[in-house]
C-alpha cells in the first residue's frame, strides 16, 4: 500500500518534471525563432559576432564588415564609408 503511494508520488513528480522540461523547450524554440529573425543582411547567417557601425548604424557580422571594409571600405547595406574605428560590438 505504502509502496504504491510512493510510486504514485514519484510518477507525479516525473510528470511535473516533464512538464517543466517541455516548458523550457517551448521557451528555447521561441528564443530560436526570435534570434533567427536577426540575420545578417550580407551573408544571411544569424549573427555570431554582430558589429554596429556608429557611422550608419547598420549591423553586420564581424566577418562581413571585415570583408566589406577590406574590399571598398563601405557598409554592405548603404555604401556609407565606414572606418574600422566606427565598428562596435553589440551584445543582444
Ligand atoms: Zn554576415
Ligand atoms: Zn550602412
Amino acid at each position: 500500500m505504502r509502496g504504491r503511494l510512493e510510486a504514485a508520488a514519484t510518477a507525479g513528480r516525473e510528470r511535473e518534471h516533464a512538464q517543466q522540461l517541455s516548458g523550457k523547450e517551448a521557451q528555447l524554440s521561441a528564443l530560436e525563432r526570435e534570434t533567427s529573425r536577426c540575420r545578417c543582411g550580407s551573408c544571411g547567417q544569424t549573427y555570431r559576432q554582430p558589429l554596429v557601425s556608429t557611422h550608419c548604424w547598420h549591423v553586420h557580422c564581424a566577418q562581413c564588415w571585415h570583408t566589406a571594409l577590406a574590399a571598398d571600405g563601405r557598409c554592405p547595406q548603404c555604401s556609407a564609408l565606414v572606418a574600422s574605428d566606427d565598428l562596435n560590438a553589440i551584445h543582444v
